[in-house]
């Protein structure tokens, strides 16, 4: 395995080894400060989630310049790549949201649940496995906080009228380890890495006597001569060429450093690909009940409640809603709608707002999302300027108005005009640029991701999915690279 595999920085290694020697009871806030750098709640702003304090997911080793034109996508080239700082949200795709792919949700099944034995699994068997399989018959469920078992249990006396409105809910599904200890530290890095990061099998994988990892390199160009695939590229260190011939190449770099690779091996300079991409927004929701004292539960601060919409008014597809409870950064947020007034009214206002703030995290499918144009000048810079979707804003708005809609069911006013969307990108969830096809043709895969033209070469990243379903990518990512490698090993 080649890979740029960038990591944490030594001395916040340490320090994360400090906390996790140790109980949640003795952190103190000096043990504490170096995993809340980086992250702040600018009014208007999403903030943007960094691993122990540290952006080393998002850097750049070498120049691989970039153009971002509205767009805000970014790739990774750490070890673990963006499972760094994921928020472990796992849900499979239904075929129905799968339109104009030429493989149906039953073909990822077995993959889903081979994947789902390989990573730690929390799951419940509740309302949303009649749509969503939980394709796995030994996941644990971790505890959910106080505010979110209030907010299923008004759910579930609501049950039939929200399912004859197309809602249906449950608890979270992460790959977070049962073995949590609710320290609420997850917005910023698990300290015991119980939240899944994919260094986990890498780590495993280099156990095996037939696995080597080569980390250090840059992947520039891949091109097949004959039986032989010849991939090469630059050190990370010093810029040193360096090529190598294989056998088989499964290129996963992420859906824009590999966009950068294969459109650079087939010197398709300035001719743009689309990604499809999910549009990501953030709404807050007000319960009608206040939670006491939800500042000083133990709990976890991923999503704690699905809700998944199917809506005729929003679109044809489902949408993905995640929801959060209490995290520290809500209490920051107010600090900041409040200002100077925060000394004054901050106390009040948080007792007042603080048991009763749920958050949404929504996703709407590609199809009613902007995408993302993406190409590549000679001169080596990615260029990503988004496509706009006039099906997106009215989809938005009917989401809103079903929310609204069901507020008594919820018990719980979405706040509408607090809705804050994403740029394109923004979300992370973005694939399609050689979009798997039966019949490919030029800057397209066939059904084992390798783009046309290409006999050895397979592209194994969401860079081939045709169109993004809003209910989380990552799984299926990972279900289709373990569909392919099955197919060609
Ligand atoms: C804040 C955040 C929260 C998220 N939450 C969720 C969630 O809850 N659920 C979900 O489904 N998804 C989530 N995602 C998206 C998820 O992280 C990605 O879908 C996933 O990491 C993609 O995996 P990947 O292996 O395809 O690419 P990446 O994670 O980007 O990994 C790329 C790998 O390729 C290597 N690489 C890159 N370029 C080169 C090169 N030129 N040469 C050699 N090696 C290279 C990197 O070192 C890295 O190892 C989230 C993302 C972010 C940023
Ligand atoms: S609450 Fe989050 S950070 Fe704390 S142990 Fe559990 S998963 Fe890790």
């Amino acid at each position: 395995m080649l890979d740029a595999g960038l990591d944490l920085e030594r001395d916040r290694k340490a320090s994360v080894e400090h906390l996790r020697s140790t109980s949640p009871q003795s952190w103190d806030a000096a043990s504490l400060r170096f995993i809340r750098e980086g992250v702040s709640v600018e009014a208007g702003g999403i903030p943007l989630k960094m691993a122990y304090g540290s952006s080393f997911p998002y850097r750049e080793p070498a120049p691989m310049p970039m153009a971002r034109d509205g767009a805000e996508g970014k790739p990774s080239c750490a070890r673990g790549g963006l499972s760094n700082v994921w928020g472990a949200s796992v849900m499979p795709f239904r075929t129905e949201d799968m339109a104009g792919w030429p493989i149906t949700a039953q073909d990822l099944e077995p993959h889903y649940r081979a994947v789902l034995d390989l990573i730690p699994y929390s799951a419940r068997r509740d309302g949303l496995e009649e749509l969503f399989p939980l394709y796995s018959d030994d996941a644990n469920a971790l505890k959910t906080s106080r505010q979110a078992d209030s907010l299923l249990r008004d759910l579930e006396a609501a049950r039939s009228r929200l399912k004859e409105h197309g809602v249906r809910f449950g608890a979270s599904r992460l790959a977070v380890d049962a073995s949590c200890v609710y320290c609420g530290l997850c917005i910023y890095g698990c300290p015991y890495g119980y939240i899944y990061n994919s260094t986990e099998t890498l780590d495993r994988l280099r156990e095996h006597p037939g696995f080597t990892y080569r980390p250090g390199v840059l992947v520039q160009r891949i091109s097949e001569t004959g039986p032989h695939v010849e991939v090469s590229g630059v050190t990370v260190d010093r810029p040193t060429p360096f090529s190598l011939t294989v056998d088989k190449a499964f290129l996963a770099c992420g859906v824009f450093s590999t966009a950068r690779i294969v459109l650079a091996s087939l010197e398709a300079f300035d001719q743009p690909v689309q990604a499809a991409d999910n549009c990501y927004f953030l709404l807050p929701l007000l319960r009608y009940r206040n939670e006491t004292e939800t500042s000083r539960e133990a709990l976890h601060t991923l999503a704690q409640v699905f809700l998944e919409v199917l809506d005729p008014a929003v679109g044809p597809q489902t949408a993905h809603l995640q929801i959060y409870t209490y995290n520290e950064l809500f209490r920051e947020q107010i600090r900041n709608m409040l200002g100077f007034a925060d000394p004054v009214l901050g106390a009040i206002a948080s007792r007042a707002v603080l048991g009763r703030l749920l958050l949404i995290q929504g996703y709407l499918h590609s199809d009613l999302s902007p995408g993302l144009n993406v190409s590549l000048s000679r001169d080596g810079r990615l260029s990503i300027a988004v496509e706009p979707n006039r099906k997106t804003q009215p989809a938005l708005a009917a989401l809103r108005r079903r929310l609204w809609a069901e507020r008594d069911a919820m018990r719980a006013m979405p706040v509408s005009p607090a809705m804050r969307v994403g740029k394109p990108g923004r979300g992370f969830h973005t694939g399609g640029t050689f979009p798997m096809r039966s019949r490919p043709r030029s800057l397209e895969t066939d059904v084992i991701g390798r783009p046309h033209g290409f006999t050895r070469v397979h592209l194994v990243d969401s860079s081939t999915f045709p169109t993004l379903p809003a209910t989380t990518i990552t799984l299926s990512v990972m279900a289709n690279a373990h569909r392919i490698g099955t197919a060609v090993t």
